[in-house]
């Protein structure tokens, strides 16, 4: 799926998968994550120079999950941004998470870092953390445009993972809504707008209520903002991941 929102911004994405957003800015061509694929990662550098004509400025790093960063390697001779958390992160995956994960020739991590923010004219890049430590969101200030990583899942239930933290994550989904954007790119599924945050807030409010015992499995399988994601199965993982987090 490749959707143009307008002249300068198009999401290239697919039922489910990571969405990777390419901006036209006045830098050239910024484009933020880069999918779990290699070859589909040359693909959109492909439709990428075929839509807008113009040279790729940067490429963008939300956070150091694979399906956000193994496209990378089709970007090597760019300056790929990211904190210096996804970094480290990437350059510490072990064996076994890598067995799990469609092997790649080469993991090319970010060669530009930043600690906390990274800010020019036409950019601001903040880690927020809460999906994961190293979580960050891509506003685009001449078009009003968030990309939020893994921060929003629109229509799917979200990956909540080993280093999720649910407050700092409920913190970046406020934070993303005072930035008063027009146009909202969630890690995955269709583009997002400020109820979309606002409904991932609820859930993951519900989520920290269901595991203090304040709610019971049948009062959240019954809400919609559940019952009506997608990937059902990513709700018994998540719920084991923080099951796991409590009792450690
Ligand atoms: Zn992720």
């Amino acid at each position: 799926m490749i959707k143009a929102l307008n002249d300068r911004i198009v999401v290239i994405g697919a039922e489910g998968s990571s969405n990777v957003t390419a901006v036209l800015t006045k830098d050239g061509v910024v484009i933020v994550d880069t999918s779990l694929f290699p070859e589909k990662a040359r693909k959109v550098k492909e439709l990428v120079n075929d839509f807008f004509k113009r040279p790729i400025g940067v490429v963008v790093n939300t956070h150091y999950h694979p399906d956000h960063t193994f496209g990378n390697v089709a970007f090597e001779e760019f300056k790929i941004v990211s904190s210096e958390l996804t970094k480290s992160f990437m350059e510490s995956f072990d064996e076994e998470y890598l067995s799990k994960l469609p092997s790649i020739d080469k993991i090319v991590t970010p060669n530009f870092l930043f600690d906390e923010e990274y800010e020019d004219r036409n950019l601001l890049i903040k880690r927020l953390g809460g999906h994961t430590p190293d979580s960050s969101i891509i506003f685009f200030k001449q078009e009003r445009l968030v990309v939020t990583g893994d921060l929003l899942f629109n229509g799917f239930h979200p990956e909540i993972v080993a280093d999720s933290d649910l407050d700092a994550w409920i913190d970046a989904l406020k934070f993303i809504e005072t930035l008063k954007p027009i146009w909202i790119v969630p890690g995955h599924g269709e583009i997002a707008n400020t109820e979309s945050l606002r409904a991932m807030e609820r859930y993951l409010m519900k989520m920290k209520r269901l595991i203090e015992g304040a709610v019971n499995l049948q009062d959240v399988m019954s809400d919609e903002n559940f019952s009506k994601r997608k990937f059902p199965e990513l709700f018994g993982w998540s719920l084991e991941n923080l099951l796991h987090q409590r009792g450690s």
